[in-house]
């Protein structure tokens, strides 16, 4: 399956994935964990403590993927085991209400003001999926506007990135989404004001919604230019559209209170994920109580789910946040800023043009020396360079997203150890990314 050179010293995994690929498409349940952008053998891991992954092979790995951001606080942390083992041992599930997921909700809803209601789901797809339901029961419109190169999970009518141009209706990115679900999304570029103001002048009272990353980290790290949030916001309320904040990476990982702590521009609705579940299948939306009102059995807009506020997912996802105080931030944004400084200073010391981009703790880093300001920015750069600094580094015990259109995450246990560990394995990644030949 994989390419020759990179696969030599994984066997154990090697062995995992061709069984893997036997019984699953592409051997994964997610399409990155494959590596198909980097090439070579995934790593499957079995264990993780602190900052460091252990893989089939017994080899040890700072991470800096941190399970795509949930795992802010490291692996095994043993007060979220304790509270997941003192949640297991009085049953996994009851298909009613309990007492932890209105303690989660509680402790989110303290944490961000606009968050007034919160209902649960089990990922960020189904929270953006149900608030953009939510948005156009609530307003009885059709159309949303989303920005290319952000994510929001594999909702169908999300999955339309392409289109260029401003205001083109989009067409849909993957067989198996229709015209017509594509069809009501209008995807414009990002960090681009005009193009939102000329999609509510061509298409009055119809757009329901704009839903964006709250800061974008899915398309590498592209934050957003000073005043675009604010601009959404505006333009939402003069329109009468709700304004919705994607938050299920930022949430409760670039502050205590995400990315509306930094940024404080009010949404109308949110979404979270990743750091809310503790390394568990939990996720939300919520916002406006009067927008919420709408949602079943309060209202009319349906949403449901069999494992929704799971106790021993809201158990972790709780036990997480009451750990993650000011302090705790103060740490993870401090460590990501020395990881910034040590990689840039390795990539310049080769002459390797590269700018790296940060949103608080989150960060990456795009082999171009122009500030990406856009999705369009981020496919120019030269990812060939990545791909051998990436495998560099594999071999040298970091374990950087298989992309370079990721965030990197850390954690509160990445201490000046697993640093050091990584500022070891910089020179010759380096070097390897000056050396690079595009294929
Ligand atoms: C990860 C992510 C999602 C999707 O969440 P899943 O739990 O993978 O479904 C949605 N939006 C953003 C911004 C994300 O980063």
């Amino acid at each position: 399956m994989s390419e020759l050179p990179y696969s030599y010293d994984a066997p154990v995994s090697q062995a995992l994935f061709d069984r893997a690929s036997a019984v699953t498409p592409g051997g994964v349940n997610s399409p990155v964990r494959a590596f198909r952008a980097v090439g070579g053998t995934p790593r499957f891991m079995v264990s993780g403590t602190g900052p460091y992954l252990t893989d089939a092979d017994g080899r040890e790995y700072v991470d800096l993927v941190c399970s795509w951001g949930p795992m802010i606080l490291g692996h095994s942390h043993p007060e979220v085991i304790a509270a997941v083992q003192e949640a297991v041992s009085k049953g996994t599930s009851f298909g009613t209400p309990g007492e932890g997921e209105v303690a989660l909700a509680e402790e989110m809803v303290a944490r961000v003001e606009p968050l007034e209601q919160v209902r649960l789901v089990s990922s960020g797809t189904e929270a953006t999926m149900s608030a953009i339901r939510l948005a156009r029961g609530f307003t009885r419109r059709t159309k949303v506007i989303k920005f290319a190169g952000c994510y929001h999970g594999h909702v169908d009518s999300l999955l339309a990135a392409a289109g260029s141009g401003v205001a083109t209706f989009a067409l849909p990115d993957t067989p198996g989404v229709t015209g017509a679900q594509a069809g009501d999304t209008i995807v414009l570029p990002y960090n681009d004001l005009e193009a939102v103001h000329e999609a509510f002048h061509r298409h009055p009272g119809e757009i329901a919604c704009v839903i964006t990353e709250a800061s974008p980290g899915n398309m590498g790290v592209v934050p957003p230019l000073p005043g675009f949030n604010q601009g959404l916001k505006d333009a939402c309320t003069q329109n009468g559209a709700l304004y919705v904040s994607d938050e299920v990476m930022t949430g409760f990982r670039t502050s205590r209170s995400g990315w509306y702590g930094i940024d404080g521009v009010r949404p109308d609705l949110m979404t979270f994920g990743k750091v809310m579940g503790g390394g568990f299948p939990a996720a939300a939306f919520g916002g406006r109580a009067d927008v919420m009102a709408h949602l079943a059995p309060a209202g009319p807009v349906y949403q449901a789910g069999t494992l929704s506020g799971n106790p021993v997912a809201t158990a972790a996802g709780l036990a997480q946040l009451r750990l993650l105080d000011d302090a705790a931030y103060v740490k993870i944004d401090a460590v990501s800023g020395q990881i910034q400084s040590l990689v840039s200073e390795a990539l310049g010391k080769e002459g390797v043009a590269h700018t790296v981009q940060n949103a608080s703790n989150m960060f990456s880093v795009f082999f171009t020396d122009r500030p990406v300001r856009s999705y369009e920015d981020a496919k120019a750069q030269e990812s060939f360079r990545f791909t051998a600094f990436f495998h560099s580094l594999l071999e040298n015990g970091v374990y950087l997203p298989p992309s370079s259109f990721e965030s990197w995450f850390v954690s509160t246990s990445h201490d000046e150890q697993a640093v050091q560990r990584i500022a070891d394995a910089l020179p010759a990644a380096a070097r390897a990314a000056a050396e690079a030949t595009a294929a």
